[in-house]
């Protein structure tokens, strides 16, 4: 089985992991969400499969090594992963609680890559429970996880060994709802006793140049601008209430899972790191972190 490559950055686990100031300070206010993020997820990330492209998203890289680096360090128990490439339903949001998680990226040409996590179906149950009598969800055992959630993994929980995941799919229902989602899903992370992860999977737009795989709009470039200026002014509310149409222009991935994590983050005194962003490819990648 081939194993992700070991970055030199990466700390020896048997060093003691240097926490962070903002997640001390989080865990002096007992939050259990000790991480939250926002990645993309283009299967050129993986180096086997991106090769020489893997030049080009060169601050994406690194970027991505950083976050691993962060998140290493605050030892989650489990991460919630949410990606828009699973399930996705009208009106229910999805959450797998498969208790082994598969990753590989044949699809991308790579055959040999095979990644496995453990699930947690006991969180997968009680968040799903929680929603039930207002807003159900939907349930699946999924053993096989999207490139959504499977990118961002290789390299966010390369050297985790213990840590459990939870992939969640976004549904078709309008912003609004996948932040008052999110905000519903801070109050069971904070109530639980796990150190929990929250990882928006998501890429911006797919339309920022001629060859872009959406085509050209001029709505692309402007749509990435106004999600990474927000995140940077952390004026969030400007993302969630951002005109549906200019976000349907600009063929975005990314929109709804970032909307549930600004939900998850609400009202939580963080501050917002955008690592990078790039759209060589015409696709927009941005890494940002909140801490
Ligand atoms: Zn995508």
């Amino acid at each position: 089985m081939a194993r992700p490559p070991k970055f030199s950055n990466i700390r020896d686990p048997s060093t003691p992991p240097r926490l962070l100031v903002g997640a001390s300070l989080r865990m002096t206010k007992n939050f259990m969400l000790v991480f939250s993020a926002i990645t993309p997820h283009p299967p050129i990330l993986i180096p086997t499969v991106g090769q020489e492209n893997l030049k080009a998203i060169k601050k994406t890289f690194n970027s991505m090594q950083q976050l691993t680096e962060d998140l290493y360090s605050l030892k989650p128990d489990v991460i919630i992963i949410i990606s828009p490439h699973g399930e996705v339903q009208a009106n229910k949001i999805t959450i797998n609680q498969s208790p082994i998680l598969k990753a590989n990226f044949n699809q991308f040409g790579d055959l040999i890559t095979s990644l496995k996590w453990r699930g947690d179906p006991g969180m997968a149950y009680k968040i799903y429970m929680h929603f039930e009598s207002n807003e159900p969800m939907n349930l699946i055992q999924e053993e096989q996880l999207d490139h959504g959630v499977s990118v961002p993994l290789y390299y966010l929980a390369q050297n985790l060994k213990n840590v459990k995941i939870v992939p969640l799919n976004y549904s078709a229902q309008d912003h609004q709802t996948h932040f008052e989602f999110g905000k519903k899903l801070q109050e069971i992370i904070q109530e639980s006793n796990q150190r929990v992860a929250v990882i928006a999977s998501g890429d911006l737009s797919h339309s920022l140049t001629a060859d872009a795989p959406a085509g050209y709009s001029s709505q692309g470039k402007k749509f990435d601008k106004k999600i990474v200026d927000s995140i940077k002014k952390k004026k969030y509310q400007d993302i969630i209430k951002m005109d549906e149409k200019l976000v349907n222009q600009a063929a975005e991935c990314g929109m709804r899972s970032i909307c549930i994590l600004l939900g998850v983050i609400d009202g939580i005194d963080l501050n917002s790191k955008v690592l990078s962003y790039e759209g060589p490819f015409g696709v927009g990648y941005l890494v940002a972190e909140f801490v």
